[in-house]
């Protein structure tokens, strides 16, 4: 057994990404600055979308884009169960009402097929998850977003540096990223918000920050003038520039963090295709660069004869950390109850809700660790 616990995710920060925030706080300006005026731009530069404004989470880029989209009361917006809650819960809080639809059963992404029956003329917004570093099926989303005229947000938390069918995610349309520490790179917290669309950006700048309208960078002030005014109520989502240097240092590396997280994502692949109980997600053909942001496997509970919490147990004693992603939101209690919710509402949802497990996966483990965890993974099975 392994000496020393194996965490499931750890960013990988160096010496001179805690010298370069240094140089931040002893500057004399750590807020928004010309260090977030930089990330955005490197950020569009890679990613290859046309505008990008940075935030304190994703979570605040999912408050402002149904905001800044009018979603709210009467409103339905279709969105996967098998996410993250904060997407489900910002609808919730919007005022409108999430429509759940089902997953495929082994990309955990939402098909086209349930996006279109579960349509109506209330229907306001699609909002599809790229999911464990893997590309959703975006052309036909957006042929059916387009055909009854409503937007799209992509939630790109898991997908930076994910390529759908040769091109980046977020290039085109509107999406969110998330620098969350177990995202592929990170600032602590903070988020990206990307789009083509310049009035719906425009005013994504001015909701992050008290509704002040966008006026020349100021040299002095670092941001607006101090003469703009509030145009509308917004809100206190701005990113930092202590967090912009490390964003900017980590973007830097993003494409060797992934090389190394696929790298490893093969050997787990490979050493997993023994064991008969573990069963790994397909990975869809048109995603032709996969950001490997996690590595899901389903336990068949069934054959192994233990649940999946007992076999989480069972890693954890033998040192090896795993992840959740995700508990589906449906059968979550407020969800539950206040929507009654039910079990055998969404079969491929809660099937993978009460299998998945994420196993170690970060840029800075070893082949060795690998092994450990794969190890480990055969003892749990035949204890
Ligand atoms: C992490 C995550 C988010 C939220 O990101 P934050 O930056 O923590 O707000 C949203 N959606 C998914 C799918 C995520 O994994």
């Amino acid at each position: 057994m392994r000496a020393e616990f194996l965490p499931f995710s750890r960013p990988s920060i160096t010496e001179e990404d805690i010298s370069a925030v240094g140089d931040v706080l002893r500057s004399g300006w750590i807020t928004t600055g010309p260090n977030v005026a930089e990330f955005e731009r490197a950020f569009c530069e890679y990613v290859g979308c046309k505008r990008a404004v940075a935030l304190s989470s994703a979570t605040a880029g999912m408050h402002i884009v149904l905001k800044g989209l009018g979603v709210g009361p009467g409103d339905d917006v279709i969105t996967p169960s098998m996410t993250w809650v904060s997407t489900i819960n910002l609808i919730v809080l919007a005022g409108a009402t999430p429509v759940f639809v089902d997953i495929d059963k082994d990309t955990l992404m939402i098909s086209p097929d349930s996006v279109e029956g579960s349509l109506s003329p209330r229907t306001r917004l699609i909002v599809p998850v790229h999911f464990a570093g893997a590309a959703a099926d975006m052309v036909s989303l957006r042929s059916i977003a387009d055909r009854i005229e409503i937007p799209l947000v992509e939630d790109a938390a898991h997908a930076l540096g994910t390529h759908y069918s040769g091109a980046h995610v977020g290039k085109e349309g509107t999406s969110i990223f998330s620098f969350h520490p177990i995202k592929n790179i990170t600032t602590g917290e903070g988020g990206m918000f990307c789009s083509d669309n310049d009035d719906l950006t425009d005013h994504i700048n001015r909701l992050k920050f008290h509704g002040l309208g966008v006026d020349a960078y100021d040299r002095q002030t670092h941001g607006r003038s101090p003469q703009a005014e509030v145009l509308e109520p917004g809100y206190k989502y701005n990113m930092t520039d202590m967090a912009a240097v490390l964003g900017l240092r980590q973007l830097a590396r993003v494409d060797e963090f992934n090389r190394k997280r696929a790298a490893l994502a093969i050997r787990y692949r490979e050493l997993l295709s023994e064991i008969d109980e573990i069963l790994p997600l397909s990975v869809p053909p048109d995603t032709t660069r996969h950001a490997w942001h996690l590595f899901i496997v389903r336990l068949d509970t069934d054959r192994a004869g233990l649940s999946r919490d007992d076999f989480m147990a069972g890693l954890k004693q033998r040192n090896i950390g795993t992840g959740l992603h995700f508990r589906a939101g449906h059968l979550q209690k407020y969800y539950r109850e206040s929507m009654d919710m039910r079990r055998g509402m969404l079969p491929n949802t809660e099937w993978n809700s009460d299998r998945i497990c994420s196993l170690p996966l970060f840029p800075d483990m070893t082949f060795e660790d690998v092994d450990d965890v794969v190890d480990a993974i055969k003892e749990v099975l035949t204890n």
